[in-house]
């Protein structure tokens, strides 16, 4: 075990007492009030903060090359002496610097900013010495703003002995003073065993540098380092870095669930009436899995602990209607229950869904979202806070601080891989009487390979409805080219033709809801004239959300035959008639997205299709994903290629699931390591729960105290 750190002797006060890492950034020279902030705006508050600021990659001017041997898209440093300088102003103000190295060659420097002072020293003879990148110019390479000194002609070149490493950007602050900070915060890095948290057989078993070996390795690599490790992630050094992070997340989570745990919750325990004449107003018998699943939620509200549990079924497989039963019974009860979903869209739907239920025996389900302002909101406040709401549903806007429930007993999120984790811990402190807090029902529809899942939800118990509802027939699905449409169209009218429904969905082309929101709508326009007589909607991101209910209220109530949006109705739109499903560009989407996005059909007894509609030509990777969607409905077998493709950076990614994001480790890349680091994280929350503390401090620090782990 290492040994606790030493205490550092310094004579300013406070932060004296604080390990090096723990120091506040304003410690370091040169760093005041608004340096600080900065930094903050970055998330970078502390010293051992700007250790774990690593590089994104290296210049190497640890040697000269001879600009003969120069080769395009190379990053070089060269010495020379300037040849001719020459100014144009055609477009725009140039400076061209020719320079030659007696190498036979030469090469040109490209300025498109320069000031009088520069003018002044760049003359014919000078010698000098630049770095960059080569690329292919009008007369041979060049390079386009290169740094560049000038030297005297009897000066050292004076090659660096380590490579220079260049940090992302921190913005208001330039690119030598961050490097020169961050050198600063490395010259405090306490010896090795003061450092060093992970415990030593780990660090054995896998072959591990300490982390102060692994910190400088990174900052400031000797000349011969493999670069390419690097890019890889596979340098031992990264490795290092990855494995401690990974640990200290997974702690984090776990801890968050021990803390968590220990506070009291309201056993639930009905008699089941309520949940009983909810069923028996069902118009289809729960499944295997829906029982199986509900019955463990139902035994963990039971409990005097909170309830932390997942429940991870495919799309379709049926979780809202298992939320509901426990709902009924926490309402049985005598208390509330609060149901948050990501969008509008989606809440909205549940809103529709708990009315139709819970309406009929006599309940009130309550509304709560952004657009609920003024009179309207006042009134729902209040009947949250008296607690003639038993039942809530609503958007983000649930969790803000005026939002005061009587006695909320059970808090339902859906699609939790769209809240972060701290959001979740939101709605929880909503609970809190004295020190209860209310039982979680997490449900999320992206399957997640279960390596992953211990790690992205170590803080959540699992429950899988591994069962679709009977009478569903599997979704075809084919790909074809764009060029295609023309059989694309016909399809629509024919289906229609058949009393059903189709879904046309524009992809992304830029990240931006207004482009979509174009394409959409020239889509809606182009479809509507090919298909005369079709009764055609439009749906995207941009329209108001009024716009939006009585469009999906017409498609519901098959009023309108082709659904032409964009990925808005990717979450939980449920229409059964609609069996025809149209995605545009599907290349440009990942596994998870077009899987929830064929996840739109197939939900009534009538066969239903998918087309995926490509633009050739196609990359290798498309190709496998399409190929892999056409052979395959199963939710967590495309996870698992999905992983395989591409990496859960995207599966997980941070515009999906605000989950954790890490500094250096790669979920995909990495995932071979998590069993050793679930290990570890057990022997160092049984044996040395203080080194757990400060691992999860290093590297998630406020965000946790944020979470109130
Ligand atoms: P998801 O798990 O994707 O949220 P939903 O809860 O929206 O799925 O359910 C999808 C559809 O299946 C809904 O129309 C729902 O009423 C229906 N459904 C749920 N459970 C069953 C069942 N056991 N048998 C038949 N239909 C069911
Ligand atoms: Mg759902």
């Amino acid at each position: 075990m290492p040994r606790p750190p030493r205490r550092r002797g310094t004579s300013d006060g406070a932060t004296a007492m604080a390990p090096a890492g723990a120091q506040a950034l304003s410690t370091l020279p040169g760093v005041g009030p608004k340096v600080a902030e900065k930094f903050a705006v970055r998330g970078l508050l502390s010293v051992q903060d700007l250790w774990l600021h690593l590089p994104l990659r290296y210049e190497d001017r640890t040697r000269i090359t001879p600009i003969a041997s120069l080769f395009p898209g190379q990053s070089a440093q060269v010495e020379a002496r300037v040849e001719a300088v020459e100014r144009s102003f055609r477009y725009r103000p140039t400076l061209r610097v020719a320079i030659s190295d007696g190498s036979r060659g030469t090469l040109v420097l490209r300025f498109f900013h320069f000031n009088r002072a520069q003018l002044a020293l760049l003359v014919p003879g000078r010698r000098i010495l630049c770095f960059g990148e080569a690329r292919p110019g009008q007369y041979g390479l060049e390079m386009v703003h290169p740094s560049y000194r000038l030297l005297g002609d009897d000066a050292d070149v004076g090659v660096r002995d380590r490579l220079d490493p260049v940090y992302p950007a921190v913005e208001g602050l330039g690119p030598q003073s961050l490097s020169r900070l961050i050198g600063e915060a490395l010259d405090r890095l306490p010896p090795a065993d003061e450092l060093e948290l992970l415990p030593e057989g780990l660090r054995d078993r896998l072959k591990l540098p300490t982390l102060r070996d692994a910190l400088l390795t990174a900052h400031r690599p000797p000349p011969d380092t493999n670069l390419r490790d690097f890019e890889l992630g596979v340098h031992p050094a990264l490795r290092r870095l990855a494995i401690e992070e990974l640990l200290a997340h997974h702690l984090s989570l776990r801890r968050q669930r021990i803390s968590l745990r220990a506070h009291g919750a309201m056993p639930v325990r009905p008699a089941g009436k309520l949940a009983a004449s909810l069923r028996r107003g069902l118009k289809f018998e729960l499944t295997g899995a829906q029982q199986r699943v509900l019955a463990e939620v139902a035994q963990d509200m039971a409990h005097p602990e909170p309830m932390l549990r997942l429940v991870q079924g495919d799309v379709g497989s049926g979780k809202t209607v298992v939320a509901a039963l426990a709902a009924a019974n926490a309402v049985e009860a005598g208390r509330q229950v609060a149901l948050m979903a990501p969008t509008e869209l989606l809440a909205e739907q549940h809103l529709a869904n708990f009315r139709g239920w819970f309406e009929p025996l006599g309940l009130r389900v309550a509304w709560l979202a952004g657009k609920v302002t003024g009179k309207a909101r006042t009134a729902v406040l209040a009947e949250i806070a008296s607690g003639q709401a038993q039942v809530v549903v609503g958007t983000h806007a649930l969790m803000q601080d005026k939002v005061v429930f009587s006695s909320l007993a059970l808090a339902i999120v859906d699609e939790q891989h769209r809240f972060g984790v701290h959001q979740r811990l939101a709605l929880r402190d909503k609970g809190l009487s004295g020190s209860q807090v209310p039982h979680q029902l997490v449900m999320t529809a992206t399957p997640i390979p279960r390596t992953l899942a211990m790690s992205a939800y170590a803080d959540l118990d699992v429950s899988v409805i591994d069962e679709m509802p009977p009478g569903r027939t599997p979704v075809q699905t084919v790909a074809i080219s764009g060029d295609r449409r023309g059989e694309v169209v016909d399809r629509i009218r024919a289906a229609c033709a058949q009393g059903r429904q189709a879904y046309w969905v524009c992809t992304l082309i830029e990240d931006s809801e207004e482009v979509e929101a174009q394409a959409a709508q020239s889509t809606f326009e182009q479809l509507g004239l090919l298909l005369p007589g079709l009764r055609l909607g439009l749906l995207h991101g941009r329209m108001k959300s009024l716009e939006k209910q009585s469009v999906m209220a017409d498609f519901k109530a098959g009023q309108l035959q082709l659904l032409v949006a964009t990925t808005v109705i990717e979450v939980g739109v449920d229409v059964p008639n609609a069996s025809l499903m149209i995605i545009e560009n599907a290349e440009r989407l990942g596994l998870a997205q077009l899987h929830q996005l064929r996840g739109r059909v197939g939900r009534g007894a009538a066969a239903s299709s998918c087309v995926l509609m490509y633009r050739a030509p196609l990359s290798q990777m498309a190709r496998e994903r399409l190929e892999v969607m056409r052979a395959s409905t199963d939710g967590f077998l495309i996870a698992e290629k999905d992983l395989e493709l591409r990496g859960p950076g995207e599966l997980l990614g941070t515009r999906q699931t605000g989950l954790a994001s890490f500094r250096v480790a790669d979920l995909a890349r990495d995932a071979a390591l998590l069993p050793e680091v679930h290990a570890a994280a057990d022997a160092l929350l049984a044996q040395a729960p203080d080194l757990a503390d400060r691992l999860v401090l290093r590297w998630v620090g406020g965000a946790a105290k944020f979470a109130g782990a």
